[in-house]
């Protein structure tokens, strides 16, 4: 089948979940170190307000912080972490299958253009994209998704022993008691 987002979709751009679980906060879209100053510079040029965040770094000894920054993320604009700060939900403009428009389509970030595609062989898409839960998965019209996956991949190869990942102490206001805030080493 072939991929098509949904009519009037924007799911992926509003909706941030808690990864790998509640205590590391909701993520934002990962940004590779490469664009993050790019992206900063496309937020400052149209005034649009970001905050990015540390995503995975890397370090040799396990008790010292990471020496070195795999990816950040960027954070979405309401106080629980959704909806990101490029969408544009207030000028009535429509995306090509009738969302919300990126305002930034052209430079959007490589995780969006990856987007639903999260393993390329075999082909694995987000079971949280729309059209996923309702047409299943797809195999055809994912070639922009795939090249743009394996250039996070090749990115963000590391030899390092140890792996962090950035608790955001970003959610919903029911989980703040749970959420953690730092880097915290993977088991
Ligand atoms: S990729 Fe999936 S979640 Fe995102 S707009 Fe398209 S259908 Fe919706
Ligand atoms: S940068 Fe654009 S495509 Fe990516 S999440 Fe934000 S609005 Fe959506």
């Amino acid at each position: 089948m072939e991929f098509r987002c949904v009519e009037e979709c924007s799911d992926c751009c509003v909706k941030r979940e808690y990864y790998p679980n509640k205590q590391f906060g909701k993520i934002g879209v990962l940004i590779l170190p490469d664009e993050k100053e790019k992206i900063e510079k496309i937020a400052e040029d149209n005034k649009i307000k970001i905050k990015i965040l540390p995503r995975i770094g890397v370090s040799e000894n396990p008790n010292q912080l990471p020496t070195e920054i795999l990816a950040y993320q960027l954070i979405g604009i309401e106080d629980n972490g959704n909806t990101c700060p490029f969408l544009d939900t207030k000028s009535g403009q429509k995306s090509t299958h009738g969302g919300y428009p990126c305002k930034i389509y052209k430079t959007k970030p490589l995780a969006c253009s990856a987007y639903p595609l999260i393993e390329s062989n075999p082909i694995t898409l987000d079971e949280k994209c729309k059209f996923c839960k309702e047409c299943g998965t797809a195999n055809q019209n994912l070639e922009f998704e795939t090249e743009s996956l394996l250039k996070i991949k090749n990115n963000m190869q590391t030899n390092a022993s140890h792996i962090w990942r950035y608790a955001t102490g970003i959610g919903e206001s029911e989980d703040k008691e749970i959420i953690k805030k730092g880097w915290i080493l993977e088991e």
